[in-house]
C-alpha cells in the first residue's frame, strides 16, 4: 500500500471503513485539541488521520496529514516479542494477528516502534485482553478486493498493489513534487526495518509527522526473543522431563514395594 499524503484531504473516510468492515466499536475519545479524530490508534481504532498543525516557512498556518496503521514491517518488532506466534509474516507483506492465540501480555505494544498494535484493556469489551490492528484488509484481499480504506479514499491517495511498482511510482512523485516546490517531499518505507509494506510519499520529513526517520527493534525485545524464550522454554521442557523421571521412579519403586509385600504374604501362608 501507498500514501500520498500530498494528495490526502483530512477527510477521515478511511477511519469510518475500517471501524466499518472490521466492526471495531467507535469511541468517545479524549479531545485531542485539534480536528484529529482519536489522540493515537487504539485497539479498537486501527486507522487514523494524524493532523500536524504547524506554521510553515512562509509564516502560514498549514495542516498535513499521515494516514497512520500498522507498517507491516518486514523486519517487525511485534512478531519478535510476540510469546505465542499470534503475530506471523503472512502472505503479500501482510503481518497476521490471531487473536484466539493472543494471550493479551501487550510485549508486542512495547515492541512496535510506530505505536501501531495495542491491547483492549476493557473488561466488558468481547475482545478484552486481545491485541488489535490493521490487517491490511487479509480477509478482503484473500477473496481480491481492495482494503476497505483504498475503496473508499475519495481522492485515491491511497494505492494498492505490488510494492516495487509502488515504489517505482512513488520516486516518480517525490520528482513530481520537488519540481512544483516541495524541496522536502520524500519517499518512507522504502528500507526501514527491511522494507515497510505501507510506503508514504512525504512533503516534510519523516519526523514532523511522528514518524521515526530510522526505526529500529531495540535490543532487549532481541534478547527477550533469541535467548530469554528459548531458555523459558528449555526449562520447561526440563520441568517436564524432570516430572516424568520422577513419575517412573516412584512408579517402579511402588511396584517393587507391593512385589516385596506379596512374596512376604505367600511365604507366610506356606508356614505350618
Ligand atoms: S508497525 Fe508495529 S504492529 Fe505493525 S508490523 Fe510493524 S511492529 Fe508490528
Ligand atoms: S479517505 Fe483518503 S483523503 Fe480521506 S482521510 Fe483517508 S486517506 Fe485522506
Amino acid at each position: 500500500m501507498l500514501v500520498d499524503t500530498s494528495e490526502c484531504i483530512g477527510c477521515k473516510a478511511c477511519e469510518v471503513a475500517c471501524k466499518q468492515w472490521n466492526l471495531n466499536e467507535a469511541r468517545i475519545n479524549q479531545e485531542p485539541g485539534t480536528y484529529q479524530s482519536h489522540p493515537h490508534l487504539d485497539a479498537e481504532t486501527w486507522t487514523l488521520i494524524r493532523f500536524v498543525e504547524r506554521t510553515n516557512d512562509q509564516g502560514e498556518v498549514e495542516w498535513l496529514f499521515q494516514k497512520h496503521n500498522c507498517m507491516h514491517c518486514t523486519e517487525a518488532g511485534c512478531v519478535t516479542a510476540c510469546p505465542t506466534d499470534a503475530l506471523q509474516y503472512g502472505k503479500y507483506g501482510v503481518v497476521t494477528l490471531d487473536q484466539e492465540k493472543c494471550i493479551g501480555c501487550a510485549y508486542c505494544e512495547q515492541a512496535c516502534p510506530f505505536d501501531a498494535i495495542h491491547v483492549d484493556r476493557n473488561p466488558f469489551n468481547p475482545r478484552a485482553q486481545k491485541a488489535g490492528k490493521c490487517t491490511l484488509c487479509y480477509d478482503r484481499i484473500t477473496m481480491g478486493m481492495q482494503p476497505a480504506c483504498v475503496k473508499t479514499c475519495p481522492t485515491d491517495c491511497i494505492k494498492f498493489g505490488d510494492r516495487d511498482a509502488l515504489i517505482e511510482w512513488g520516486r516518480q512523485r517525490v520528482e513530481e513534487l520537488k519540481a512544483r516546490g516541495f524541496k522536502n517531499a520524500n519517499l518512507y518505507g522504502v528500507d526501514q526495518l527491511g522494507g515497510l509494506h505501507e510506503l508514504y510519499v512525504l512533503l516534510e520529513p519523516p519526523e514532523v509527522y511522528g514518524l521515526p526517520a530510522n526505526p529500529k527493534i531495540s535490543t532487549w525485545t532481541k534478547l527477550w526473543k533469541y535467548a530469554v524464550q528459548p531458555l523459558g522454554k528449555l526449562a520447561v521442557g526440563a520441568g517436564i522431563f524432570g516430572l516424568a523421571v520422577n513419575w517412573v521412579a516412584a512408579r517402579r519403586a511402588f511396584l517393587q514395594g507391593e512385589a516385596a509385600g506379596h512374596g512376604a504374604g505367600d511365604h507366610a501362608a506356606g508356614q505350618p
